[in-house]
């Protein structure tokens, strides 16, 4: 046999029954999406390299060093696979002129590409769902992107999970702040890791997003962003705090939240779990008025999150929230070569009255015995056999056997009544 060739360290196969999970997800989210009038969005999952670099920010984690990045052999083009997702439709938005007559709402899910340490919650292909408002200013729109991963929360009936936001100011407060952050930290410069102090100069806002625990107490006693807040900045603030109240969304301010990436202005909030051990941030996201720009697009705002699938889904089964695997709702057993025609003309009908029916195939040509036919009926988890036997298939019927509730329960229908039994079976449903 020829040496097996496995799958790259980090990136997963979804396969049955559990990739159902992953479709039962998607439908919650386009139902919730929908009735929040977001409409679905799919950009190319490789992007010009200079996107990433420009959107996101060169000092970055993703950026320094999660990126897939190669050359395009054809012709040298610098290329990446997308690390996350808004860059690439500002992009699509930019291009397409799409905030030409007003703001649009969007969602996307699909994968997204990090070189990171593989572990539970983090991988190196793994898959966002998220939503953007572009070209809307004023904090009801956060309100609104806020209310609308709460409501997918809601739906799913996920508990534990708690919403902090925090305010970034527009760039001329931070740039106060981060005259003030610089000096506390150049005073403690013996307290930061490399990584620390490597960002000291070039980026010290994101050393309050440092995961090294033994930098908390200098990063506790830094100074807050939210008290050099401008008049605008604060009430913004106040609108969202506002609208979450009045719905009814517990948050939590953490004035140290300030995000991955360099994008981020006003509105920043993450939604965070205590189940799933150290990945607990389950939704991240915030406005980004800048980046539109940034990108080569007319000046806009914009605001948005995503969501880690993996992680969603890990806190669904910790919290018993997935529905069972589906089942089909027959199983046809054809136990003679001869019966095929007419039963897969009648398992035909059936499927296109809505039933789902799974047709008995095996490894070799011959369909087997009988027993062994049953055999796979049962272990479908179908709640009916349909047995096109010979004798059946001669006088024109098929046999109904019930394989669940009063299973060993026959009947024999005329094959020219199967659609009405079709139809029986979805009005008991
Ligand atoms: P973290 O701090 O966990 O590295 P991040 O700030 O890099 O997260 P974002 O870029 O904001 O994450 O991505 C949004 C969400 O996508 C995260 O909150 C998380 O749920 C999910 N996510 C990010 N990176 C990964 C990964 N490597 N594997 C699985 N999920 C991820
Ligand atoms: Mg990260």
């Amino acid at each position: 046999m020829a040496e097996k060739i496995t799958a790259i360290k980090g990136m997963n196969d979804v396969l049955p029954p559990q990739s159902a999970h992953w479709e039962w997800l998607e439908q919650q989210v386009r139902d919730v999406m929908a009735r929040f009038a977001y409409r679905n969005i799919r950009t190319p999952i490789v992007e010009p390299t200079g996107l990433f670099v420009r959107s996101l920010g060169e000092v970055t984690d993703v950026v320094e060093k999660e990126m897939y990045s190669f050359e395009d052999k054809l012709n040298g083009e610098a290329l990446t696979l997308r690390p996350e997702n808004t860059a690439g439709v500002v992009r699509a938005v930019v291009e397409n002129n799409m905030l030409y007559e007003g703001g649009k709402r969007l969602y996307y899910m699909g994968p997204m590409f990090r070189h990171e340490r593989p572990q539970r919650g983090r991988y190196r292909q793994f898959h966002q769902i998220g939503a953007e408002a572009l070209g809307f200013s004023g904090a009801h729109v956060d309100a609104e992107l806020i209310l609308l991963a709460h409501s997918l929360w809601q739906q799913l009936g996920v508990q534990d999970v708690r919403l902090e936001i925090n305010s970034l100011g527009q760039p001329d407060e931070r740039k106060a702040h981060r005259e003030a952050l610089i000096r506390h930290f150049e005073a403690h410069a013996e307290l930061l890791d490399e990584d620390g102090k490597r960002r000291l100069h070039s980026n010290p806002l994101r050393i309050l997003d440092t995961k090294n625990p033994a930098m908390k107490p200098v990063v506790e006693s830094a100074p807050r962003l939210l008290d050099f807040l401008g008049e605008a900045s604060l009430q913004a603030f106040e609108t969202l705090q506002a609208i979450l109240h009045s719905n009814g969304v517990a948050f939590t301010i953490n004035p140290r939240l300030v995000r991955g990436l360099d994008y981020y202005n006003l509105t920043v909030f993450e939604f965070i779990t205590e189940s799933l051990g150290a990945q607990g941030t389950i939704c991240a996201g915030g406005r980004y008025d800048g980046l539109i720009e940034q990108v080569g697009g007319k000046p806009a705002p914009g605001v948005g999150w995503a969501m880690g699938v993996e992680r969603v889904l890990e806190l669904l089964k910790e919290q018993n929230l997935l529905p069972g695997v589906p089942v089909p709702d027959a199983y046809a057993v054809i136990p003679d070569m001869a019966s095929l025609p007419v039963a897969m003309q009648a398992i035909q009908q059936l499927r296109m009255a809505g039933v789902a029916v799974q047709m008995h195939a095996s490894a070799t040509a011959e369909l087997g015995s009988f027993k062994s036919q049953f055999k796979k009926a049962d272990g479908s988890g179908a709640r009916y056999a349909l047995v096109f036997g010979a004798d059946e298939v001669a006088e024109g019927c098929v046999t109904v056997k019930s394989l669940r509730d009063g299973a060993g329960a026959q009947v024999k229908k005329p094959l020219a009544e199967i659609a009405q039994w079709a139809n029986s079976l979805q009005s008991s449903d």
